[in-house]
């Protein structure tokens, strides 16, 4: 039981690494291409991708809470550090 919530969170670490990397990926709509083919099969026209507008990615989902986790822990741990910090002096 214990198992299963240490891979939960091993794997919910990861994918959160994976969002703090790569907070984007390829647009789904054309693929990272930028384009998408619009008008007949016999006369195919490229034009621009309406879902991601010429971005060829888009944003993942997840990727802002990713980036707000991260912050908070990285706010916190400047705290923990300045709160040792500050500790240290007042010794001396
Ligand atoms: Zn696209």
């Amino acid at each position: 039981m214990v198992n299963v919530v240490l891979i939960g969170f091993a794997v919910a670490a990861v994918w959160l690494a994976s969002l703090w990397l790569r907070p984007f990926g390829a647009c789904r709509r054309c693929h990272g291409t930028r384009m998408v083919m619009r008008g007949t099969k016999r006369k195919p026209r490229p034009v621009q991708c309406p879902a991601c507008k010429g971005a060829g990615r888009r944003q993942r989902p997840g990727s802002k809470v990713a980036h707000r986790i991260v912050r908070k822990v990285r706010a916190e741990l400047d705290r923990q550090r300045k709160n040792r910090q500050r500790v240290i002096e007042e010794d001396q």
